[in-house]
């Protein structure tokens, strides 16, 4: 078991990558500790949570919302749950991002860590401290940025983990190596979802690079006046497209690194639109999307990247480089318009 501790601003956290569920009784104490996840993981992975406290909550992004939330404090209380209290997140990114929000406002904040079971948590959701819930289509509108006490990684989780899930996660990746890995891009262009679907080892590395890509730049700016609105590659259009056509996280993102792409080819000159939307589709992500300009502009105009009348959009220099610009909101209705 190798513990990595990462410092952040006001706390750290114990990374514990390529590990076992089972070593959680070594990390914490598990008679204080609640355990939070999904209908689905609770099925599939049943003996987990043998004589734990859990509360298990119905799947899915259209359940990250505030009656999850009170339905969750409310077994939180039934459970008699203290300060003392662990909660413990094990799941995928809604999962975690509701039990780090509920976590630091039951009883004005008490500790939580995560056990991410998705291949988009275990390289991107899970780290970085954000917690947060969606109200209506605005994603992610109400929150907290607090670093989880402990992630640990349990790879026996992705056995059951269907496909798609494995396409959305591999929508982040790209995303950290269009921004940040260039010489990773190269890696995923020789490669497409089923090789590491089938190989095991790789997978692994994989995972702990993008998580230490992620964790590197959290490090930098936790609270994103800089270089982590670079991870926000794609998020833009991807978030105001993600709850009007039902499409998931990672089908959204790779839909806005697609537009994002040919919005650097016009403003920055980026050359590499045709790789970018060519690794995605290899990876099995939608790319060009028929969508209602207007309509998406409205949701898209309340992202948090807004700073009056700017927009703070990520654009790619080359494969490798992302940088933030700001356009003025009614160059980017042209733009939208015009893609
Ligand atoms: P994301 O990490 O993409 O934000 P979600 O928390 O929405 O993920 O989870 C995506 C879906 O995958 C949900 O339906 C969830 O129940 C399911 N899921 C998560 N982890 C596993 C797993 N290890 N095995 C099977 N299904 C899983
Ligand atoms: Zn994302």
């Amino acid at each position: 078991m190798g513990k990595q501790t990462y410092q952040f601003s006001t706390s750290a956290t114990d990374f514990y990558f390529a590990d076992s569920i089972t070593h959680l009784k070594e990390i914490i104490d598990v008679k204080h500790a609640v355990f939070i996840t999904d209908e689905n993981i609770f099925k599939a992975h049943l003996k987990r949570f043998k004589n734990s406290k859990v509360i298990i909550l119905k799947p899915g992004e259209a359940h990250k919302n505030q009656e999850t939330v009170n339905s969750i404090i409310q077994q939180l209380i039934a459970f008699e749950a203290d300060r003392k209290t662990i909660l413990v997140g094990v799941g995928g990114g809604v999962v975690t991002d509701i039990t780090g929000y509920v976590a630091s406002t039951y009883m004005r904040g008490i500790k939580f860590g995560f056990v991410p079971t998705t291949l988009l948590a275990l390289v991107d959701a899970s780290i970085g401290g954000k917690n947060g819930i969606d109200i209506g289509v605005y994603k992610n509108i109400v929150g907290v940025t607090k670093q989880p006490s402990f992630i640990l990684h349990d790879f026996s989780s992705l056995g059951t983990l269907p496909e798609t899930e494995w396409h959305n996660g591999f929508a982040e990746i790209i995303k950290h190596a269009c921004i940040k890995d260039a010489a990773m891009f190269k890696e995923l262009q020789q490669h497409s979802f089923k090789y590491y679907f089938s190989k095991k080892k790789e997978t692994a590395l994989l995972i702990e690079r993008n998580a230490k890509i992620k964790l590197k730049v959290v490090q930098k700016d936790e609270f994103e006046q800089a270089d982590r609105k670079l991870l926000n590659f794609g998020h833009t259009l991807g978030h105001a497209l993600e709850n009007q056509y039902e499409l998931s996280h990672g089908q959204a993102i790779s839909i806005g690194m697609t537009y994002a792409s040919h919005i650097s080819e016009q403003l920055l000159g980026f050359k590499q639109t045709e790789a970018v939307v060519k690794t995605l589709e290899q990876y099995g992500l939608p790319t060009y999307f028929k969508f209602d300009k207007a309509k998406v502009f409205d949701v898209l105009k309340m992202d948090k990247k807004r700073e009056r009348k700017e927009m703070n959009y990520i654009l790619l220099e080359k494969i490798g480089k992302g940088v933030v610009k700001q356009i003025p909101l009614n160059q980017l209705e042209k733009i939208i318009q015009s893609l």
